[in-house]
């Protein structure tokens, strides 16, 4: 029997999987492999809450994977010689790979495939995590699209909906197993958090294909129907919370389009609003493949003399930590550290509040969330922090800044999230809830220990925050 490498890598999952479906259909035996190198990624190394997902979805798939009469076999890099050795001890023919789009993954995934193919191996990889490859659109001039709503409209357009393909009963057993390299144990690669800070993220999410599907279903027969509307409300199950499932490849985006789709009790407002927003993880890496230096710098230029704030380590702090003084802003932060997620809209909200009302570099967030978001994600965050700054492509309006208590009282009117996250202030009634400084008394009986006033006055804030993009308003 001819045995191929699979090799995963973010495409956790055996279900309308491009590399294992190919692997199969050539007549291959796969061998399921995975290569942990974190130094390949340019910089933007997984943060901790990302490795605590994928030490557990590197769980789920080694299970299904043993189910089916096979398994995933782990080691360490540097990649290449990792595959090279492989493909020595197993007398292997070729190495099958679902892409990844980051940019030094591009570059060091290509390099790969060069010197495989140069030593005769088959070197093939497949678009296994997204509708649309980054570079198959364009405008009709040939450049990349910079706005979100002339890109999705040719994404309508071009629309094609493959039938996903179903993962395999099982496989047959490689010959001479023994003799293949065993790889490590998982907790050798010290993934998981020591100290369980992680705990509160598996109360509510569950990593591993089988959690995905199950995410969905909830999601499908629940959530959708209404979710143009309560997609924007925090306090409301009212997304998918499929962002790290997708992440890590658990799901396939076109087996949850294809679903969603499928769903004909589903008002067709609810399912359109839905797969746009998909359509903004598409739009997210066309971007980052037209613009990789976005990573870490704003894409308009005229932003490289924007006058940041000059470095504030408390303030950061007290911004990381829930400690700003501006409710909404506080229960995200403390939602994004108890559960790794947060939700769009207070994502929104706080990165509006630390690059405008504490003007600081749209970076320093960035690499917040990088560390602390189970569904980091360097296209959608790079995009998310860049739109929010107003330093990106189709960016928001330099006068556009969140007012926190505007946007509590209309997202949050009851107070609920808020309550949820901060419940020192659950004993203030709704109005107050969200900017507490205006009552001091009231403030200091229900929560001692809340700060009195918000680092930066919400309306003071603005002003200044206007000042300084008024500097950067002329054209590009
Ligand atoms: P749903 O509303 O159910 O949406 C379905 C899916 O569509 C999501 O799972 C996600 O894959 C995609 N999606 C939805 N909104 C967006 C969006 N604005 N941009 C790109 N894709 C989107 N999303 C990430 O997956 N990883 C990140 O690191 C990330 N960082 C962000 C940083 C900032 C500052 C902001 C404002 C947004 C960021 N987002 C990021 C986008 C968005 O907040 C999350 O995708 C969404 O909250 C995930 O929840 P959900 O799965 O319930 O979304």
């Amino acid at each position: 029997m001819r045995i191929a490498l699979v090799w995963f890598r973010d495409d956790l999952r055996l279900d309308d999987h491009p590399a294992l479906r190919a692997a199969t259909e050539a007549g291959y035996l796969p061998l399921p492999v995975y290569i942990h190198a974190p130094e390949e990624e340019g910089g933007w190394a997984p943060g901790a809450a990302s490795e605590a997902w994928r030490h557990r979805s590197l769980r789920a798939l080694d299970a299904m994977l043993r189910a089916r009469r096979s398994r995933l076999r782990i080691f360490r890099g540097p990649s290449l010689q990792t595959l090279q050795s492989l493909l020595a001890a197993t007398d292997a023919e070729a190495v099958f790979w679902n892409r990844r789009y980051e940019p030094a993954i591009e570059q060091r995934d290509a390099a790969i495939k060069r010197a495989l193919r140069r030593q005769g191996a088959r070197a093939e990889s497949f678009n296994g995590a997204l509708l649309f490859e980054p570079w198959q659109l364009a405008t009709r001039r040939g450049d990349p699209y910079r706005a979100f709503a002339p890109f999705w409209t040719s994404a309508r357009a071009a629309w094609r909906e493959p039938a996903p393909w179903d993962a395999p009963g099982g496989f047959d057993a490689l010959p001479d197993e023994d003799a293949i390299p065993h790889g490590l144990a998982l907790d050798a690669l010290r993934l998981a958090p020591a100290r369980g800070w992680d705990d509160g993220f598996w109360e509510r999410f569950v990593p591993g294909e089988r959690g995905a599907r199950d995410a969905l279903s909830a999601f499908v027969e629940g959530a959708l129907h209404g979710y143009r509307d309560t997609r924007d409300v925090p306090a409301a199950r009212g997304t998918s919370r499929l962002s790290p499932h997708l992440h890590f490849g658990e799901v396939s985006v076109a087996r949850v389009a294809a679903t969603v789709r499928a769903s004909v009790d589903a008002p067709p407002a609810d399912v359109e609003r839905f797969l746009g927003e998909l359509g903004w993880r598409e739009f997210s890496y066309h971007l980052l493949h037209h613009f990789p230096q976005t990573v870490d710098t704003s894409l308009d230029p005229r932003f490289d003399d924007f006058p940041w704030a000059p470095p504030a380590p408390a303030r950061l702090r007290a911004w990381r930590r829930g400690a700003t003084g501006v409710p909404i802003v506080d229960a995200g932060m403390r939602q994004l550290r108890s559960t790794g997620w947060m939700h769009n809209r207070v994502r929104m909200i706080v990165a509006s509040y630390l690059t405008k009302h504490l003007r600081m570099h749209w970076l320093h967030g960035a690499r917040w969330f990088w560390a602390a978001l189970v569904d980091a994600d360097l296209a959608s965050n790079t995009l998310g922090w860049q739109w929010i700054a107003g330093t990106g492509a189709d960016a928001a309006p330099y006068f556009r800044i969140f007012n926190p208590v505007v946007q509590a009282r209309r997202f949050d009117p009851d107070g609920a999230y808020v309550a949820r996250w901060l419940p020192e202030l659950a004993a203030l009634p709704p109005p107050l809830r969200f900017a507490p400084w205006e009552d001091p008394a009231a403030l200091r009986r229900a929560a001692p220990a809340y700060p009195r006033r918000p680092l930066v006055d919400p309306a003071a804030g603005r002003a200044a925050a206007l000042e300084a993009y008024a500097k950067v308003r002329g054209p590009r």
